[in-house]
């Protein structure tokens, strides 16, 4: 593919909508396939959110809307992150994007110059690695392992802290892990930072509403908030609401960030979704209170998932704190007939189980190997779905 550029060929395509795109092409054939694979709440939007937007598109909010978003929405995304995440943000220094996805894609394309390292513990989401290649930066991973809750000491991370590194990844909690940060270990990496004073630091905390610690989530902008001129957060509905279709992700940080973000989105989307603003408008300005029967719900198939897991022999997960993901080590399971976990995936697939390996989210660089499933699916069907996993996992 000549005609393509340099910047694509850094890239990989995502292995998470690969795997679940196979598993709906097979679910086509006929076949019966529980995807585990994707990374949305199986739960329906709620309904003040799909009033809203209808309300909108009646009273034709079908134009456009200012690049950053509509000011409802900045304010509404600014008590969101003053409400939930503890960061004090005017409504001047959010900005509103098509999914968090695009805030952090736009965030890293402002700021990164050939050259430059980007810090990203690992394992890790797989669209960081992907979009800071795409941007001409080099990918530094920063190994964790379960046995450690998956986080980082703060002299790793001094270590992997060179003079070209621009960015620090953080994700918490994290995807495909669960794990969480605390205050004392944010406080730790910002001792770090301080003698570190050109790296940024991304705050991603999307997932902070579905924690099941009952500990109240940490991040760096509300302990540090001195190193505020050089922390973007990124936050959303997507994952909290139920609204990935929709499309809106929220950001603050520095106002050179965030209108150079703004700059670079005036000529790639334009403005977000008008009828998806709405949405988020009443997304964070209405109730919250469903929150708390959803990470029950999350918090009972999180136990069951683990419970499942541990017991199969070949394969093993520590708890997740939050989000909706088991990170799964199947190590003892790969070798033999199984060259790698991508070829554990496609043979769970075999087994009627949608699921992404381990290697997707850079597990290599943590030597650990097996695949990550997500527990947003009801009881009846991971119960299934553990069934389907343990058979295969026994045919091996
Ligand atoms: N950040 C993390 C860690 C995610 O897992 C995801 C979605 O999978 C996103 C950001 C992007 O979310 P959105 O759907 O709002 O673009």
């Amino acid at each position: 593919e000549p005609a393509l550029s340099a910047a694509m060929g850094r890239i990989a395509p995502s292995q998470t909508t690969a795997m679940t795109d196979r598993a709906t092409q097979l679910r086509e054939e006929g076949r019966d396939i529980i995807s585990l694979s994707v990374g949305e709440p199986d739960f329906a939007t709620p309904p003040h959110v799909v009033e809203a937007m209808k309300a909108a598109l009646d009273a034709g909010q079908t134009k456009y809307t200012p690049v950053g978003g509509t000011s409802a929405m900045k304010r509404a995304a600014a008590l969101h992150f003053e409400r939930d995440l503890g960061i004090a943000a005017s409504p001047a220094d959010v900005t509103i994007s098509a999914g968090g996805k695009q805030a952090i894609f736009h965030a890293l394309l402002a700021t990164i110059n050939p050259g430059d390292e980007v810090v990203i513990p690992a394992p890790w989401w797989v669209s960081y690695p992907e979009i800071v290649r795409f941007a001409g930066g080099t990918v530094v991973p920063l190994p964790t392992r379960p046995e450690d809750g998956f986080r980082f000491s703060a002299d790793a991370l001094e270590a992997a802290i060179t003079s070209q590194t621009r960015w620090l990844l953080l994700n918490s909690p994290g995807n495909p892990t669960g794990a969480g940060f605390t205050a004392e270990d944010l406080l730790a990496v910002a001792e770090v930072l301080d003698r570190h004073p050109r790296v940024l630091v991304m705050s991603d905390d999307i997932y902070a509403p579905l924690t099941y610690t009952g500990a109240p989530h940490a991040t760096l902008a509300a302990l540090r908030p001195d190193l505020a001129d050089r922390v973007l957060t990124v936050s959303g509905v997507s994952k909290s609401h139920a609204m990935t279709g929709l499309r809106i992700g929220v950001a603050t940080g520095p106002t050179w960030l965030i209108r150079a973000m703004e700059k670079l989105q005036s000529h790639s989307s334009g403005n977000p979704c008008s009828i998806s603003q709405a949405g988020a408008v009443a997304a964070f300005e209405g109730p919250q209170e469903f929150l708390a029967d959803w990470r029950k719900t999350f918090r009972r198939r999180r136990d069951l998932v683990v419970g499942r897991v541990n017991a199969i022999p070949g394969l093993s997960t520590p708890v997740p704190q939050g989000a909706f993901y088991c990170f799964i080590d199947a190590a003892p399971l790969i070798g033999g007939n199984l060259a790698d976990d991508g070829s554990l995936a496609l043979h769970l697939l075999e087994h009627g189980v949608a699921v992404v390996a381990a290697s997707a989210f850079g597990g290599r660089y943590c030597d650990l190997y097996g695949f990550r499933i997500s527990f947003a699916a009801s009881e009846a069907q991971l119960t299934e779905a553990m069934n389907r996993i343990e058979a295969g996992v026994a045919a091996l």
